[in-house]
This record gives C-alpha cells, structure tokens and sequence, in this order.
C-alpha cells in the first residue's frame, strides 16, 4: 500500500496546497509524524537531513490553526537562513490559507519585523537571539503560543543556544504541544525533552547521513502457543547474518534464549534491564565482534544500539506502543545496508498491530509450521492462558537426547567453504541451511575436504533433501555460508 497524504486529516486548504507543489506522497518521517502531531502529542522526530521534516511538523501545524491575533505556533531554528527556507516552504503549502507568518532572524533591522509582529501573525519562525531581543523589546508576545518546534535541535545546541532556547520555553504557556526535530538525538536533547515534553511519542527513523537505507517490513500470524516454532522456521528461511530478536518481559529474554540455543544448535545471547551495565556491556561486545550472532532483547535494553549489519529484527512479541516498534525495527537497515523486520502476529495481538499497521506499512508473509518442537509454554508472561498449557511431558528435543535407542544415520558431504570451518560452525550451518534441530546432529567429524555428519533417522529424510535439493532463491544475502558455496552446494550421500 503507497501512503497518501489523503489518509491524513489535514486541512482542505494544506491539502490543496500539497496538490499544487505535486507532493502525493508523504516521506516517511511525514508518515509517522503527521498523525501524532494531529492528535496534540509532544514527540522527538529524528530522521536524516533531506528527509521532508519541515512539512511533518508543517502540515499538521498548518492545519490545526486558524487566524488569530497573536502568534498560535513558535517554530525556533538555529540560522537565518533556515528561518527564510521554512518560512518559504509553509507559506508555499498554505498559499490558499489566511494564516499570516513571519520570519525573525538578526543581521537585519528590526523594523519590518516589528511592523509584521504588530499587524498580527499567527506562526512566527526565528533564530533564538533576535525572537529574545524582540521579546525583552516587548514587541514579541508568545503567551498564546501554544504551539513550539524546536527545528534542528542538534544544530541548535551545537550552536550554543540551549539557555536561549530556556528562555523562550518559559515565555510559552505551561499547557502547550512541543516537537523537537533533529537529525541526530544527542543527550542535550534528551536532557531537554526529559524536562519539558509531555511523554512525548518518539519516532526515531535513525539512519547514517546521506547513506538511504531500506528496511522491509513483514509480519507473520501465527497461533499464540506456536510462537517459537515460527520463529525458527523463519531463523530457518532467512538466515539472517545477525539478528535482534525482541520481547516484551525482561525474564523471558534468558529463558527465550536458551530455548533457541538448545533448538539451533548455537549459542544466543540476551539483553535487558535487569542485568548490570557491565554484564549488559560485556553481552553487548560479544554481539558487535559477531561472537555471538542473535540476541533476545526488551525493548528498553536495545534502545540506542547500534549495531553493524544487522540484517534482521525479529519482533517475537508485539510491542503495544508503536514508536517501540519503529524503534526496534530501526536498529536494522542503516548505514544504506538492507533491513528485514518481521513481526509475529497472535490473534490477541491483531488490535495492537492494527495500529502499527496504520502508520507502518507491513507485507504479511506465511509460514508452514513445523511440526512441534516445544510443549505449548508461556513464554511471553501472562498473555497467554494457563489453560494452553499441556499436560507435563518432556519437549519432544529433549526425549532424542536422552532416549539412547534412537536410530542414527551418516552422511558424507563435501565442505561448505565457510570462514571457520569448525565443528560448531559446521553444525550451525547446517542447522540452518537443512532445518532439522541441532540435536539432531550427533556428531560431526572434520576431514580435509569433507565432513561425515551423524543425523537422527528420523530427520534424516528432511536432511539429505535440503542438502541435494534445490535451493530456493532468496533475494537475501546470508553470510556465514557464503554465495559461492549456496551455488556449489555440497553432495551428501547417505550411508548406514
Ligand atoms: P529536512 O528533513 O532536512 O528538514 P526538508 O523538510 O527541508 O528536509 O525537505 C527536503 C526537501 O524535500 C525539500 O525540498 C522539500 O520540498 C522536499 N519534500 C518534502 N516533503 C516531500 C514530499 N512528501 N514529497 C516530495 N518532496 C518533498
Ligand atoms: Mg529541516
């Protein structure tokens, strides 16, 4: 679905505005901004330079006014320059609206500025220094101003105006909306939201300066109790080369993780707010050196991180506000790489995923699910009734590591080139590339130039056809098996 800017409630007289510069289609940031900022929510928008945040804050802006005496709205930017651009570019898209704007900036005499300021505007945009000159020269009086933009709020404060800025936030009235635009998120704006915005909603589409980047957005339905069976049929499908994988409970990241582990066959790493910042950090070096490649993480833990190639962001729960949902998705795609974000979908779910659907257009995917691997269990707290818990019988995974009549079979394959070619790597490769679990795969011993890989008989079907079947094309890349051996492929040819 292409999003519209007629999906919005904004004015006739901005949406004829839009239909004149030709604009139909809103960037994202519009696309997340224009909706919160109708609503009366303070937010922190953040996207790269060049992404059209004037007209996210713009248009909703210019259509909640109406012609007044005194100024309604109070956009604050760091240049004269920009007080000139921003200036243009509202007036552009409210050619047809009565709303009378002006732009105050130093280096000029104060005289038209006053003149305009007297004959009424509603929206004044200005540089901090001279909108307080004209405020101690009683000429600018902002108590009716309640509406504030702090535009390019990083530049700002770089500049040095954040005791300006102070200033001016306390000749606006207590009861106000407050949106701060930036192309950044240092920590002298988060101190600043911290202290005057109202639970503001945060949209940070964080990205590297002029380096576009692509994240594509998938989710899954999936029955309430088969969770985890989907998501390592999808670790299975995708191979992601690094991966988050987000919940909602703090206590279910290491219990998460060691149900993954168990299942593929590698280590897995989890992040929350429990654990001590040096734990969290150590956990947090072991993921960037690509030591460990999934990590389970809330929300909270993640916020922030940024992490080189990560290709995929698995949303295992569905995160009820929908900033964490962007937020989570955006520690994905960056620095001009490919992103892929999916989401698991349980029909208690369908309300809050709604609404990030509204503001996040999404491609639903399926799945076949694989046959079970774990009982039904909670593992995301108290969502999912006690009653779809299963009578107390030990996981179909761990009756094959224990039951020592189990039938084994062995194939010799030829080595895929992987850049470590150890035992672990080996079986982790091919936990993901032949979909049977990890223990599954009793042994494996290493020759020169190929392996002998002991498999459960019952999985040994499902193994000797992934390993000579064709490959099916994905339009991904995965890294630890590289191209050239997914063409190449290694023979396996079973033997008792
Ligand atoms: P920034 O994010 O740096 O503040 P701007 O708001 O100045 O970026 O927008 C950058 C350019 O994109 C401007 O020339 C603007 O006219 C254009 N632009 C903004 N929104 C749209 C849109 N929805 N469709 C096409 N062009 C747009
Ligand atoms: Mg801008």
């Amino acid at each position: 679905m292409q999003p519209e800017f007629n999906q919005f409630n904004l004015s006739p007289a901005v949406k004829k505005g839009l239909e004149s510069l030709g604009f139909k289609t809103p960037t994202p940031i519009q696309q997340h901004a224009i909706p919160l900022v109708l609503e009366g929510r303070d937010a922190i928008l953040q996207a790269k330079t060049g992404s059209g945040k004037t007209l996210a804050f713009g248009l909703p802006i210019l259509s909640m006014l109406t012609p007044k005496s005194k100024p309604q709205a109070l956009i604050v930017l760091p240049t004269r320059e920009l007080a000139i651009q921003v200036r243009e570019a509202l007036a552009s898209v409210s050619a047809q609206s009565p709303l009378r704007m002006v732009a105050i900036y130093g280096g000029v005499g104060l005289g038209p500025q006053e003149k305009a300021l007297h004959d009424g505007v509603d929206v004044v945009i200005g540089t901090p220094g001279r909108l307080k000159d004209l405020i101690n020269r009683q000429s600018l009086d902002l108590s009716r101003a309640h509406l504030l933009v702090l535009d390019e709020a990083d530049e700002m404060l770089d500049m040095g105006f954040r005791r300006d800025i102070e200033f001016l936030l306390g000749k606006l009235p207590a009861r106000k909306q407050t949106l701060i635009l930036s192309a950044t998120m240092p920590e002298a704006i988060k101190v600043i939201a911290h202290k005057y915005l109202d639970n503001p909603a945060i949209v940070g589409l964080v990205e590297a300066e002029s380096t576009p980047s692509e994240i594509s957005h998938h989710y899954v339905r999936v029955p309430s109790d088969r969770r985890l069976d989907a998501l390592t049929t999808l670790i299975r499908s995708e191979s992601p080369d690094r991966s988050i994988i987000f919940t909602r409970m703090k206590h279910e990241t290491k219990r998460l993780a060691q149900k993954l582990e168990r299942i593929m066959g590698y280590e897995v790493g989890f992040l929350n707010g429990n654990m001590s910042q040096n734990a969290r950090n150590r956990m947090m070096e072991r993921f960037r050196s690509g030591e460990i490649h999934t990590l389970i993480a809330t929300d909270v833990a993640a916020r922030g991180l940024d992490i080189e190639g990560l290709t995929h962001v698995f949303h295992f729960a569905v995160p009820t506000v929908v900033e964490n949902y962007i937020h989570r998705s955006g520690r994905t795609g960056r620095a001009g790489k490919e992103g892929k974000t999916i989401c698991l979908v349980t029909p208690d779910d369908t309300d809050a995923f709604r609404a990030i659907l509204k503001r996040v257009p999404s491609v639903e995917i399926s799945i076949t699910l694989p046959e079970r691997t774990e009982p039904p269990e909670t593992l995301d707290g108290p969502r999912e009734p006690r009653e779809s818990r299963r009578p107390a019988s030990p996981p179909r995974a761990r009756q094959a590591e224990t039951r020592q009549a189990e039938d084994w079979k062995k194939f010799k394959l030829s080595l895929p080139k992987l850049q470590d070619p150890s035992e672990e790597n080996l079986r982790r490769w091919l936990v993901q590339r032949t979909g049977v679990p990890a223990n599954a795969i009793r042994s494996i011993a290493l020759h020169p130039d190929h392996a002998v890989v002991e498999v459960a008989a019952r999985n040994s079907d499902r193994f000797k056809q992934a390993i000579q079947g064709p490959r099916t094309p994905q339009n991904h890349s995965s890294a630890t098996p590289s191209k050239d051996t997914q063409a190449r492929g290694p023979r396996a040819q079973g033997r008792r």
